[in-house]
């Protein structure tokens, strides 16, 4: 009887060992997925701008460099863009990269502009974020890697997804 009572021992181990090494890989997989989309059309990384922090201080203004450079967040509801209705393209304010369409900009409620998704993958970058204790996704211009906000998955038809973006980032281009 002990000898059996030993061999389930032993098995019951060796069976949470293995659920063990299961969650370890998934967490990898979860990992390989949450890497940034920096890809173009052909497969190749977009090529960077990159710019030392001087010369984005010479360009922007102190809330656009608080932002895009440092990952600040403007107070809700004072963006310049956060009522615009007009039909056209969001770019990047730190590099003209085009990052969001007006037809996919709603009105959430934030006081941030929202979107349900961007242009497409090729320009716009996600990281994972465990700042201020939360798990977030970062959203990034892929080409300068200036900040522009957060995606969140409570948005509306057809993707389900909220991109959250600082006024502060974007510029606006009427079509
Ligand atoms: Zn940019």
């Amino acid at each position: 009887m002990r000898i059996v009572i030993a061999i389930l021992m032993t098995s019951l181990f060796l069976m949470s060992c293995n659920q063990t090494d299961k969650l370890a890989t998934q967490k990898e997989v979860k990992k390989e997925i949450s890497k940034p989309i920096v890809k173009s059309e052909n497969n190749s990384t977009m090529e960077k701008i990159v710019k030392t922090d001087e010369e984005w201080k010479a360009e922007l203004t102190e809330m656009e460099y608080n932002v895009l450079r440092q990952k600040g967040t403007e107070r809700s509801h004072t963006g310049d863009l956060l009522n615009n209705k007009e039909e056209g393209i969001y770019t990047c304010r730190g590099c003209g990269l085009e990052l969001f369409a007006s037809e996919t900009k709603y009105e959430s409620g934030s006081g941030w502009p929202s979107f349900y998704t961007p242009i497409n993958e090729t320009n716009v970058g996600e990281n994972v974020d465990n700042s201020h204790g939360m798990r977030r996704v970062e959203v990034v211009c892929a080409r300068c890697d200036g900040h522009l906000g957060h995606v969140f998955p409570d948005g509306p038809k057809p993707t389900g997804m909220r991109y959250c973006i600082n006024a502060v980032s974007l510029d606006f281009k009427k079509n």
